[in-house]
């Protein structure tokens, strides 16, 4: 992992006196995850460069935090980790350059209160987002951004391209904004699990933000994003606590009904389910009804059998996430043709959603507010009209069986409802009735004999 800061202003050695680092020497610290050190490659009247280096040790990593439950066996020791900036750096960074982040200097105190001209790299920065993400973020601070996203094998082209950018940031800025940007924004941007040292992380992102985050068009994204890293080690915790085995993936948006679900795999499981029902129906065009990321739109890009396949959510930001995943902007022709993303409401009539053989709902329905749910029925049964209609979502009942989910609450914090057996089929079974189709009812995932299954299912027919 590396990161260089360089500035032209001069002379430009005085870099050094603002980080509070020799540019003649060899800076080195031991971290809980590894070796750092910051160097000067160059170190001129013209032209400074001062580096931090970062060499993880992915072992001892491992040994840490305890054994996984989850992922290929050597994945504990095959990963990208040693190699991307993630929040190791910022952990690094705020421990080599604390001071320099307070905006102090002993010897150039007026040179750190001043904007000169820097240019920073990150030769391999992961950016969950992609391009269009690394933009929102830096662009609204004045950073002039250049990105080039990195093939994920330079010798076998036709692998495509990676998760990960060479990003060069040019600005003219006081350096210790520079630093507390980089700070919050390169956790913001990795899309792995991280691995904080403290647990003031809240107080630590205001602190840090102070000054440029609340004026952000994007502050929202970056706190949530932010703190879910800090919340995953809550999470973390409190799994490990409870059977001493998995680790959830605190990420991802919505991480807490992914960290509550991992164990049993569900999401994957009904994915599959889904895709073997819609073939067994025989359904050639599909429309993913709350696509969110477009995990299942993926599953079906893969798959001859559909031809056409659609996706529809109501939030823009995760249809870009799902563009990004599907790696749309990269597909072949014959491909952009087969997929559509659009945003839609669902509790809104959308001509584009008509004609279809099938639509998916999955785990969506419990995302309404209960007294939309009739607008949304209608939209989709009377006016979208499907052949067949696909709809999953949560039985409450089973709740119970998650050690982590205290009684009374929902799977996901942005939960409306989550309806026991009886409430769903009595409501899917009028459903049908009301607008001429015919339901029946399956389930996924490990089914318990009192409580039931933790995913229920309608499959709808027009009659
Ligand atoms: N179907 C996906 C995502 C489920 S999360 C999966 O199984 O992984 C629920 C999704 O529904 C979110 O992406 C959310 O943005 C979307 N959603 C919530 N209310 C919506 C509405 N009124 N119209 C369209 N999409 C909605």
């Amino acid at each position: 992992m590396l990161l260089t800061i360089s500035t032209t202003h001069r002379p430009a050695t005085d870099l050094g006196y603002l980080l509070h680092k020799n540019p003649q020497r060899l800076h080195s610290q031991a971290f809980g995850f590894g070796q750092a050190h910051v160097f000067y490659p160059e170190a001129r009247e013209d032209l400074c460069t001062a580096a931090l280096l970062l060499e993880v040790d992915p072992i001892g990593l491992v040994r840490k935090s305890g054994p996984s439950g989850e992922g290929f066996a050597l994945e504990q020791y095959v990963n990208d980790r040693p190699y991307v900036a993630s929040s190791f750096l910022s952990v690094a960074l705020g421990q080599f350059f604390r001071t320099a982040m307070t905006g102090r200097s002993k010897d150039r105190q007026e040179l750190a209160d001043t904007a000169i001209p820097y240019e920073i790299r990150l030769p391999v920065l992961p950016c969950r987002g992609g391009e269009t993400v690394l933009r929102r973020l830096f662009e609204p601070l004045g950073y002039a951004v250049c990105a080039e996203r990195l093939a994920l094998d330079e010798a076998f082209p036709a692998w495509g391209d990676s998760a990960y950018f060479d990003v060069t940031l040019s600005i003219k800025a006081r350096l210790a904004d520079i630093l507390r940007h980089l700070y919050v924004l390169i956790p913001v941007l990795d899309q792995d699990k991280h691995y904080w040292i403290g647990d003031d992380e809240v107080e630590k992102l205001l602190r840090h933000g102070e000054g440029w985050l609340d004026a952000h068009p994007d502050k929202e994204l970056i706190a949530r994003r932010y703190l879910k890293s800090f919340k995953g080690l809550t999470a973390q915790a409190m799994e490990r606590l409870s059977d001493g085995t998995s680790e959830p993936d605190p990420v991802r948006e919505g991480g807490q009904e992914e960290t509550l679900e991992r164990k049993i795999n569900l999401n994957q499981q009904r994915l599959e389910w889904v895709i073997a029902t819609l073939k067994r129906l025989g359904a050639k065009s599909v429309v993913d009804m709350g696509c969110g990321e477009g995990k299942l739109i993926g599953l079906m890009a893969k798959d001859i059998d559909f031809d056409r396949i659609s996706g529809c959510d109501v939030s823009v930001r995760a249809l870009e996430i799902a563009r990004e995943r599907l790696n749309f902007d990269r597909m072949p022709e014959f491909q952009q043709q087969r997929i559509t993303l659009m945003q839609s409401a669902l509790t809104y009539r959308d001509k584009r959603l008509t004609g279809y053989d099938a639509a998916t709902v999955i785990e969506v329905i419990e995302h309404l507010e209960p007294d939309r749910v009739d607008a949304f029925a209608r939209s989709l049964f009377e006016y979208a009209k499907p052949g067949v209609v696909i709809l999953t979502t949560p039985n409450a009942e089973y709740n119970a069986l998650f050690e982590n989910l205290p009684s009374g609450k929902f799977r996901h914090p942005d939960h409306r409802f989550e309806w026991t057996r009886a409430e769903f089929e009595a409501w899917a079974q009028a459903t049908a009735v009301r607008f001429g189709y015919a339901v029946t009812f399956d389930t996924i995932g490990q089914v318990d004999e009192r409580l039931g299954a933790p995913t229920q299912a309608g499959i709808f027919r027009k009659l």
